[in-house]
């Protein structure tokens, strides 16, 4: 009756906090833009859909919700006549996207500048939840696009890393973490690479990058010392192999799921997009 209804009104608006925000990185051309329609489209009305338009130059904010059948971190033993679910579809889950170009001279000022002003906020309002770095799993073969890819993630992880090092040492409160996704976008394309051989090739790459940027430390040790070890990513010394498992003893937690904006027209809307959702869903 209505008093339930006024209830669970109130008791929502009381509970929700704002909405979460995730930001959304990667080279340019990986499908952030269109991700980013698609989950509008998603989430809006039917009448909406025709008017959606972004561009690639400027950063977007955009809210959208989870379909009510992804599970979110606090709902996940819902069974599907949980009487509740119904409760969802009614009243979805809300989240945020930032999207970021991804052009090589906008990348510094806008993504990573956006992510560390995301990942320092206190206020829950412009606070970054989780991030989703998004790649083009068939232009991975070509070299320069994997070593351009790399190069943006180990940049991206590295600002991560510092932020869960902490710069003040002697504060005992840990930052909330921040897990990465690796969106391994274009799966419907035969020339893409499975998000397995993606998260090789992406580590193989790192540890490259990871190792002249040790050895340039090394010869520059001599002169200024403006760069320190806390420049380098996962251990310090950078004698082992790279991979994203390393990271974790930093609290930085990193999945390479795969997907697909432009899915198969045959399957139902947006679903190439279902696993994203899910570890969306997850941080929630
Ligand atoms: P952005 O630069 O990261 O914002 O990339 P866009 O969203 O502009 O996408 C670049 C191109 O990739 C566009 O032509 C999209 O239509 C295309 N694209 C995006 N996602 C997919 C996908 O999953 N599969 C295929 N085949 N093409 C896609």
């Amino acid at each position: 009756g209505i008093p339930v209804l006024l209830h669970i009104l109130f008791y929502r608006s009381a509970a929700s906090p704002p909405s979460s925000n995730f930001l959304l990185l990667g080279p340019s051309g990986a499908g952030k833009t269109a991700f980013t329609t698609l989950l509008e489209a998603k989430s809006s009305p039917a009448s909406k859909k025709s008017q959606l338009t972004h561009t690639s130059q400027a950063s977007t904010l955009v809210s959208v919700s989870l379909p009510p059948t992804v599970s979110t971190a606090s709902n996940r033993f819902r069974s599907v006549n949980d009487p509740s679910l119904k409760e969802v579809s009614r009243n979805p889950i809300r989240y945020r996207l930032k999207d970021t170009p991804g052009h090589g001279k906008l990348r510094s000022s806008q993504g990573i500048s956006e992510l560390q002003s995301m990942s320092s906020s206190k206020d829950l309002k412009t606070k970054i939840r989780g991030l989703i770095f998004m790649v083009d799993t068939a232009a991975l073969v070509d070299e320069a696009a994997l070593r351009d890819a790399a190069t943006y993630l180990h940049d991206v992880l590295l600002v991560l890393q510092k932020r869960s090092m902490g710069k003040g040492k002697s504060s005992t409160k840990r930052e909330a973490e921040i897990p990465v996704l690796v969106a391994a976008n274009k799966q419907d394309l035969f020339t893409s690479l499975p998000p397995g051989s993606v998260r090789e090739k992406l580590e193989a790459e790192i540890d490259r990058i990871r190792k002249s940027k040790t050895k340039g430390l090394m010869d520059a040790s001599m002169d200024t010392g403006l760069e320190t070890e806390e420049d380098v990513l996962g251990d310090d010394d950078a004698r082992g192999v790279f991979t994203f498992k390393l990271l974790e003893q930093v609290g930085i937690k990193v999945d390479v799921v795969g997907g697909a904006v432009k899915g198969d027209p045959q399957e139902e809307f947006g679903s190439g997009v279902r696993q994203w959702e899910e570890w969306i869903g997850m941080c929630l």
